[in-house]
């Protein structure tokens, strides 16, 4: 089977990347023949404006990808801008998109809605709204049989028929001005390469005929969209692409050190370039249970950060339930317990802080497997774009 991937280069890479993505990817490459790439134009629809850390970015993924177990002989590394052919998939792609497809899809709606700040707009109208309906209740010259559930009901269409003006761009400027949000800001984000960026991703896959994709639950819509232009351009030109499916994979989830989603952003990440010291000071100042003040005080390990790693780095089942019964029972202190996960913190990635070492001295080496397997992927879309031009009547 045919597994095709990407990653964007935001930067250097954590844990919560390698437990969310590679580790997948790793067993993937084992069995499936593997198309992995570093999605530099993806970084673009986001972060178009500031380009001077990308080149630096690109080459800390790649260094992490070979430190953690992907192999360019096993799966196809290489760098999404160095195949063409995905731009020129993606054109023809928009020409036969419905732009409501794309103002459908979620993560799209998402940004808008939280640019907007809509969600504190929305109970906003519903407070002034209610009294309205009140009013309104009181002109309907016949009995409603339950007028609560139709209260609510009106509430809720009325609000969401505001909103949506909103969201279609009747948007005044003294309302964003109420909202908080520069026009400029909101305009400058809602760009059209963000807007189309499910039909880059789109071409990504199918450019290799891609039969699956790893994703999490959260991610089958952009399946779903790529299987439904995958069967748009087959009924208009003939079969070309398969229609890809989405290859869903449990992964635990690792929290950062906070407690909070692993991110760059929150300040709560472990990377993989991190020092032995870096990764002590952070180990050592995870958040544990609050109520957890003395040794004696039981815990609760199921809230806890740090059982969450635990389970995770700590091999040996029996070690994790004895951190859980003592952890419960009061007999376990935080810090012993974090000096213990740090250790095995440390087993895991201390291994690959040396490779990373190792593949820091050869960076020129390291390019040119990705440039080298780059051509081993135009070679395959070249050959899917003489098809898609075949089938489309194209020169
Ligand atoms: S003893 Fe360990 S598992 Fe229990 S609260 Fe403290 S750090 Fe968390």
């Amino acid at each position: 089977m045919r597994v095709v991937s990407g990653m964007r280069p935001t930067g250097r890479l954590h844990l919560g990347h390698y437990f969310g993505v590679i580790r997948n990817w790793v067993q993937l490459q084992e069995e499936h023949e593997c198309f992995f790439f570093i999605a530099d134009w993806h970084a673009l629809t986001t972060a178009y404006k500031n380009t001077k850390e990308l080149r630096k970015n690109i080459i800390e993924v790649m260094i992490d990808w070979l430190a953690l177990g992907l192999r360019p002989n096993k799966s196809v590394l290489f760098i999404q801008s160095l195949v063409k052919e995905h731009a020129e998939l993606c054109l023809l792609f928009g020409m036969l998109t419905p732009k409501s497809w794309l103002e459908l899809n979620p993560t799209y709606k998402d940004l808008k809605y939280n640019l907007l700040k809509l969600s504190d707009l929305e109970k906003d109208f519903k407070e002034k709204l209610r009294d309205k309906i009140e009013n309104i209740l009181n002109l309907i010259p016949f009995n409603i049989h339950n007028p609560d559930k139709f209260r609510e009901h009106l509430l809720e269409n009325l609000t969401e028929t505001l909103i949506e003006a909103l969201f279609e761009g009747e948007i005044e400027p003294e309302i964003l001005k109420k909202l908080n949000v520069s026009k400029r800001d909101f305009y400058e984000t809602d760009t059209f390469g963000f807007l189309g960026y499910p039909v880059l991703q789109t071409a990504d896959i199918l450019i290799y005929k891609g039969e699956a994709v790893p994703v999490g639950e959260d991610q089958l819509p952009h399946i779903e969209f790529s299987r439904e232009i995958a069967r748009r351009f087959n009924k208009l030109y003939g079969k070309v692409f398969p229609e890809p499916k989405a290859l869903l994979t449990e992964t635990p989830k690792i929290p950062g050190t906070d407690g909070r989603k692993m991110s760059k952003s929150y300040g709560n990440a472990v990377f993989f370039s991190d020092t032995k010291e870096e990764v002590e000071r952070k180990v050592m100042k995870m958040f544990t249970d609050p109520q957890k003040l003395r040794k004696n005080d039981p815990g609760r390990p199921e809230i806890c950060p740090v059982f969450a790693w635990h389970k995770l780095f700590t091999k040996e089942k029996e070690l994790i339930d004895g951190i859980e019964i003592d952890c419960k029972a009061g007999k376990l202190g935080c810090v012993e317990c974090k000096r213990l996960l740090l250790s095995h913190v440390e087993a895991f990635l201390e291994p690959i802080r040396e490779r990373r070492r190792e593949l820091e001295q050869r960076i020129n080496e390291i390019e040119d497997i990705f440039y080298a397997n780059s051509k081993r992927a135009r070679e395959v879309a070249k050959s899917t774009m003489e098809e898609v031009k075949k089938a489309m009547n194209l020169p």
